[in-house]
């Protein structure tokens, strides 16, 4: 039985310490490559304001705070290789710290200790849900999580939160099934590559075809062995926007989630398919946003008492990304505070419906959600 506030939260501040250094958007500075100082794309107020508007509207009180807490080595070595995490302890002693794989994703002095938090906090909101705490949760945590491998980070990822928290799901807790609905505007290939051959951990991706990781996130990637089936990708072309969007969740998304019957659904919430990110060329609004949230709350009403979980990952713009955050966590805890100031402007924009084809990309995946069988 639910008592009082049924939304779990999950901030740290610390989460706005995890450092990106002065990068030119992606890449090192150098007087030599002509890349200039200025910031990282992935910085901390794109995190860090979206807390601040969730304090500031009130909505806060609103919520059941979650106290975030390291996860232990052995939680992250359910995932990522022993050499793997070994090493960003080791280089996180350095002054300087180090980057976890791709050059595309440092971190500084200590970073092990808030990569660590982020993937502890995800597991502590799935901990509440799974223990009838709360009914749902947001994890709003920072280094985000769905790039990494299990023998290397990228794509500013250092530890899979989500899939740390999934097999912490699966061991640990005693949950049987997880559908992973990941809808950031980059591939999700760290969770499926970790997922791949598990039949127990439905994993689908919404993306824009072909950002980041390249040439990843197609849809015949769709698992292997017993997993077979079980990876479903829904690459979406470029001006992809509300309707788009949610027409993939209706006809695909939905669909294989009534057909897995999941014990726990998890999200990967990134807000860079916003109409204002600088990293992909989507359109959606923060009400698509906060519309996907009720369509995939309604699923997990219907299969597994509303047990959900959505994790913080990726989305650049740090004006914006605070009312897309505001509008998802109001849809979990059925609140509303301020309306978003660019909701005007960007629902107006041409191609917010959906297009032919958009319908045709989200058909042709439609057509495999046949391998998908439940328990
Ligand atoms: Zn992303």
């Amino acid at each position: 039985m639910l008592t009082g506030m049924s939304t779990g939260y999950v901030y740290h501040e610390v989460f706005g310490w995890h450092d990106t250094g002065s990068a030119g958007g992606l890449f090192p500075s150098s007087p030599r490559t002509g890349v200039q100082p200025l910031w990282h794309f992935e910085h901390p107020d794109t995190k860090r304001r979206v807390h601040e508007l969730i304090v500031v509207t009130g909505l806060v009180d609103e919520l059941n705070r979650i106290r975030p807490r390291p996860a232990t080595v052995d939680e992250l070595a359910r995932v990522h290789d022993t050499g793997y995490i070994a090493r960003i302890r080791n280089d996180s002693d350095l002054p300087y710290g180090g980057d976890a794989g791709d050059g595309l994703t440092p971190f500084g002095h200590d970073g092990f200790d808030i990569a660590a938090l982020a993937a502890g906090g995800v597991l502590e909101a799935v901990e509440a849900v799974v223990d009838g705490r709360v009914r749902n949760a947001y994890a709003l945590v920072r280094p985000p999580g769905h790039h990494a491998l299990a023998a290397t980070g990228m794509g500013f990822c250092v530890f899979n939160n989500i899939a740390v928290a999934a097999r912490h799901a699966q061991r640990a807790l005693g949950v049987d099934r997880i559908a992973i609905v990941d809808w950031d505007v980059h591939h999700g290939n760290g969770t499926q590559a970790i997922f791949y051959d598990d039949p127990d951990v439905l994993t689908i991706s919404l993306h824009q075809d072909n950002v980041f990781p390249l040439d990843s996130g197609h849809t015949d990637e769709r698992g292997t062995d017993a997993g077979f089936g079980y990876n479903v990708n829904i690459p979406l072309p470029p001006g992809s926007g509300d309707g788009c969007y949610r027409y993939a969740v209706e006809t695909v998304v939905v669909p294989a989630l009534q057909r897995f019957r999941p014990d726990l659904v998890l999200v990967a919430c990134g807000f860079d398919a916003g109409a204002m990110d600088q990293m992909a060329r989507q359109m959606v609004t923060s009400r698509g946003f906060h519309q996907l949230t009720e369509m995939v709350m309604a699923a997990a009403g219907d299969l597994c008492g509303g047990r959900m979980v959505m994790t913080h990952e990726g989305g650049y713009n740090p004006a914006h990304v605070p009312f897309c955050g505001l509008a998802v966590v109001e849809a979990l805890c059925g609140q509303h505070t301020v309306d978003d100031p660019f909701h005007p402007l960007l629902s107006a924009m041409a191609g917010q419906e959906l297009q032919p084809a958009q319908q045709a990309a989200i058909d042709k995946v439609a057509g495999l959600l046949g391998d998908i069988v439940s328990a």
